[in-house]
């Protein structure tokens, strides 16, 4: 148990954490002011009881199947009458006055000598142990039968019971019911089940700078993240989440709130203001709302210190903290098992899968830490690279299948160690395709094809630079490049390590973009354009982002200047053109294509090549072949044409 302590600083406005405790210690002590419990339950039709966990073991009311049945169609016979039956001197059986169709109850005995036809799925009649097939039999001139072999008792007959036997736990609590569940019930002639009851959780977002998505944004606003995602992973867990909107931070308001959701849900969570600063209120709430209050807040976890743990008069408050990626580690690693112990879910063990780390990843001492990793099917399993990026990066989500989690005690997590992975989605869905590096619309169209074809493609945009290291390490498949090599005044391929190939792609036309009727720029050439730009200490610039090959060619062209807007520096083409259009700069550089769409005008710069450092080792993979192919594919020229690319690959 680790715990820091550290002298109060009312003064400020901000009070310290005065205890952090261990994550073990901490999920402990809220575990210990929970459990144990008693599980709420309802019953439910079986066709409403789908994804739900049974709530007591399930016994057979009857047998299954409820009589001896027979398998085959053919004859109920007694098999000691077949004992000397052969094909050379086959036995000679009466057959009695009815037939057993399915469903219809046997009359007669079988006696002695006698058979009874039978269908499959027939009751076998008293005084028959055993079953002929059809085929072996041959009726006679004088309505009997021939019977050319033996039988064993028994022979094609299903006994009562052999099933399912009456009085056997069929399923057991905590089971969650599929369909295969469902027949088991159906089979039993179970109509109604008694189920874990869903939880109610209630899920509340503080903050003033908080906004709904769907709503305008405000001037320093953000957009309400947590509240989706929680709700989300809430219903993913099996809860029923209610989403109550996002409170302002206003003690008296977050208050009524908070006494509003407890009295009507199992357990209320909420995200933000859990940091013990002057605006953070949510904590001082929970310690009003009943007993025992907070359990924990302050968590030696990285990110998620600020964690708030509470149990009021029962139900599970939870404060988790307010940078999205903060507050889904804490979610995943410490809340749900405690939602789905208290909902009568079995571990969520779907949800996690083993990987090998290719790198060492640093941790610090003292802390759980938790790093996003990505998946990627590697020879032999799965690999989990780690996605680096702060708490507050949401873009984090879309690259991250899951986390690993870093013990308190290990100051790293050595390279090669096999560790599991928690998944952020109920089902593992590693990529069949990894591209990172620069973007292109023209790149889009190749995507977007494959897709349709049925492959999944993670595309992450960090520029050709990026993209190029992230190749060289392993982590992608394809590295989509443009960069200009000074020295030998070529592209692309001079950027390339042995265990890299160059496949071309195409050629895209960069220039300067500006809005239509800007005499500074209509009908010069570029370098009037550009003088006439630093001329001006009113004209403001768009820049591109370190690493992309667009931030070569602008500081080629630049030289030493450095014009208002220099240091604005967006990563896409797209941010370019956007910035021009809607004037927050006058003139970047961009694609011809982008500028076409934004309806800027365009003075050509230079041809630059748009080409892919491909992983060798990962060349032969099929959809590494399907990417190559839809390259070359006649569809994907054509729409490469329509958007303005020369020089297309063959
Ligand atoms: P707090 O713990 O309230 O100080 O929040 C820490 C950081 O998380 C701040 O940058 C907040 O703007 C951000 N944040 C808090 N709540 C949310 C939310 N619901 N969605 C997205 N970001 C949030
Ligand atoms: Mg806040």
């Amino acid at each position: 148990m680790i715990r820091t302590p550290i002298s109060p600083r009312m003064d400020t406005g901000q009070e310290q954490f005065l205890t952090v405790l261990s994550r073990d210690e901490a999920l402990a002590r809220f575990e210990t002011a929970l459990f144990p419990r008693s599980i709420p339950t309802e019953e439910r039709k079986l066709a409403d009881a789908l994804g739900l966990a049974l709530a007591i073991d399930v016994t057979a009311p009857t047998d299954v199947p409820p009589f001896d049945r027979s398998n085959v169609d053919g004859f109920a016979v007694r098999a000691a009458d077949l004992d000397s039956a052969s094909e050379a001197l086959p036995a000679r059986l009466l057959v009695n006055d009815e037939t057993i169709a399915c469903g219809v109850a046997p009359r007669l005995q079988v006696q002695a000598g006698t058979a009874t036809p039978i269908s499959t799925g027939g009751p076998v009649p008293r005084g028959a142990n055993a079953i002929v097939m059809v085929e072996h039999t041959q009726p006679t001139q004088d309505g009997a039968i021939a019977v050319r072999r033996g039988a064993t008792p028994g022979q094609f007959v299903s006994h009562a019971g052999s099933d399912i036997a009456r009085g056997e736990v069929v399923l057991r609590a905590g089971m969650v019911i599929g369909s295969g569940e469902v027949g088991m019930l159906a089979a039993c002639g179970i109509a109604r089940v008694t189920v874990a009851r869903k939880l109610r959780v209630a899920v509340l977002s503080t903050g003033d700078e908080l906004v709904q998505p769907g709503q305008p944004l405000r001037p320093a606003a953000i957009f309400d993240a947590n509240g989706a995602i929680v709700s989300a992973a809430v219903t993913e867990n099996g809860g029923v989440a209610t989403f109550l909107g996002a409170v302002g931070d206003n003690e008296a308001l977050l208050e009524a709130a908070m006494r509003e959701a407890l009295a009507t849900h199992d357990v209320l969570i909420l995200s933000g203001g859990t940091s013990k600063g002057a605006g953070d209120v949510s904590h001082r709430i929970v310690n009003r709302l009943g007993e025992p209050g907070i359990v924990a807040h302050g968590v030696a976890l990285k990110p998620g210190k600020p964690l708030c743990l509470a149990v009021c008069d029962g139900k599970p408050v939870v404060i988790l903290p307010g940078f999205p990626t903060s507050a889904m580690f804490t979610f995943h690693d410490m809340v749900v098992p405690v939602l789905r112990r208290m909902a009568g879910l079995p571990p969520r063990t779907e949800a996690k899968v083993a990987a090998k780390i290719p790198l060492r990843i640093p941790s610090e001492l003292g802390r759980t830490e938790f790093a996003m990793v990505s998946l990627v099917q590697g020879e032999q399993g799965l690999v989990a690279y780690p996605t680096g990026k702060g708490s507050g990066a949401i873009t984090s989500f879309a690259q991250a299948d899951g986390f690993v989690r870093i013990e308190a005690l290990a100051d790293h997590l050595p390279a090669g160690i096999e560790t599991p992975v928690t998944l952020f989605a109920p089902h593992i869905r590693v990529p069949d395709l990894v591209v990172i590096g620069s973007n292109c619309t023209g790149l889009d169209l190749v995507v977007s094809k494959l897709f349709r074809d049925g492959l999944t493609v993670r595309s992450i945009v960090i520029g050709s630079l990026g993209g190029l290291a992230a190749a060289k390490r392993g982590e992608c498949d394809i590295a989509p490049i443009h960069l200009f090599d000074t020295q030998t005044e070529s592209y692309n391929a001079p950027f390339l390590s042995d265990d890299l190939e160059l496949v071309e792609g195409w050629r895209r036309m960069q220039g300067i973009v500006y809005r239509q009727g800007d005499v500074r720029f209509q009908e010069s050439s570029a370098d009037e354009a550009l003088r006439a730009a630093l001329a001006d200490l009113d004209c403001i610039m768009v820049n591109r982002n370190q690493g992309s090959g667009t931030r070569i060619l602008v500081d080629q062209l630049l030289g030493p200047a450095r014009p208002e807007g220099y240091w604005n520096q967006p990563r896409s083409h797209n941010a370019v053109a956007a910035a021009v259009a809607q004037g927050r700069a006058d003139w970047g550089i961009t694609i011809a294509p982008v500028a076409r769409s934004a309806a800027l005008g365009f003075i050509p710069l230079t041809e630059e090549h748009y080409d892919f450092a491909l992983v060798s080792d990962r060349k032969a993979r099929p959809a590494t072949q399907a990417f190559l192919a839809a390259l070359v594919s006649p569809e994907i020229h054509e729409a490469l044409k329509l958007l303005g690319f020369s020089h297309l690959p063959d």
